[in-house]
């Protein structure tokens, strides 16, 4: 019997939990090679779900959590379940039912017989998403895969299920600015891709605000690309360029006809675009710095207030 440890990253999920319990349950009971692990990581959660989480563990002790001080993001939140999860086997799966606990079978077949390291998931449609949303995430993995060493998979979802091997290697990228998408891709290992059509959310409403999404689009880009820092030196360098010829050219000018004193609104266009440039390649510089800062302060994903696990790990006690 191998235990499978089912990390559910958990904020305001109140309305869903029932639900997402119920089916797992379901799944679970077809899973007869196995037994289960529920471990809820309450990443700070405002309305009751410290309640629902508590209620489950009362009525059954394969019910485990994590709850966080405060809200620290999915990211910590999946961090912090892997560092507790005791299972041979751990998966991630969204409490909100859009990763389909119905898939777990196939992804533990791939991964107990036919000897790949993780089973991950990717959704082929997204059917009911905002088309303003699904356009600006395909445009930002096409990105991405040009822009990156990692490849990421459009629609890829953090739904996985992976072996001990895979979750170590994953721990032992102890980062602040974690970005699971890419550190998923960047330990390697043999991957199984298992393709499902979007599913609505069962309860409640997305985590996600657009503005929320663009940080993380970009944190994304910072963490596993250094391509914008080549691009602005190579901006730079070639304004120089440009820069020489033109002071060559006018000095050339000067000497051979005289009076070149006019062109001063060109003079103004040339002083805002290159001030603009020096700006942006500023900012540029000043993200990978404000990420290297955060880094070296060694601070810790995450903070729990409490924790009711199988396995306690030194970070928990924080
Ligand atoms: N989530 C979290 N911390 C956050 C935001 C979200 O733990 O700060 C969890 C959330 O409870 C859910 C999962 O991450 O289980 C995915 O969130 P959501 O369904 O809102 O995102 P979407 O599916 O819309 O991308
Ligand atoms: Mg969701």
């Amino acid at each position: 019997m191998s235990k499978i440890t089912v990390i559910v990253p958990c904020y305001n999920e109140e309305p869903t939990l029932h639900f997402f319990y119920e089916e797992m349950e379901r799944v679970a009971a077809q899973m007869t090679e196995n037994t289960f692990e529920y471990l809820f990581v309450d990443d700070g959660s405002k309305d009751g779900t410290m309640q629902v989480i508590r209620e489950l563990r009362a009525k059954d002790e394969r019910v485990k959590y994590v709850s966080f001080s405060r809200n620290f993001g999915k990211e910590a939140a999946i961090y912090a379940g892997l560092t507790h999860a005791a299972g041979d086997y751990v998966a991630i799966m969204d409490a909100d039912l859009q990763d389909p606990p119905a898939l777990l079978p196939e992804m533990y077949r791939a991964v107990a017989k036919e000897g790949y390291d993780s089973a991950a998931t990717r959704r082929v449609t997204r059917k009911g998403e905002p088309p303003i949303r699904s356009f600006f995430a395909r445009r930002f993995y096409a990105l991405m895969n040009r822009i990156s060493d990692v490849e990421l998979m459009d629609g890829a979802r953090d739904y996985r299920l992976m072996n001990r091997k895979y979750v170590d290697a994953l721990l032992s990228m102890g980062e602040y600015n974690r970005f699971s998408k890419g550190l998923f891709g960047w330990v390697g290992f043999r991957i199984k891709w298992i393709e499902f059509e979007n599913v609505e959310r069962v309860a409640g409403e997305t985590k996600w605000s657009f503005w929320k999404l663009f940080k993380y689009s970009l944190d994304g880009i910072v963490a596993f690309s250094s391509t914008p820092l080549y691009i602005s030196s190579i901006l730079g360098a070639s304004m120089c360029g440009v820069a020489a010829v033109a002071i060559l050219f006018i000095i050339v000018r000067q000497l051979l006809f005289g009076g070149s004193a006019y062109g001063w609104p060109s003079m103004v266009c040339i002083i805002i675009l290159i001030g603009g440039l020096q700006l942006l390649c500023l900012g540029i510089l000043g993200l990978y710095l404000s990420k290297a800062y955060l880094e070296v302060k060694h601070r810790p994903i995450y903070i729990a207030r409490e924790a009711e696990t199988d396995k306690p790990t030194e970070k928990a006690a924080q």
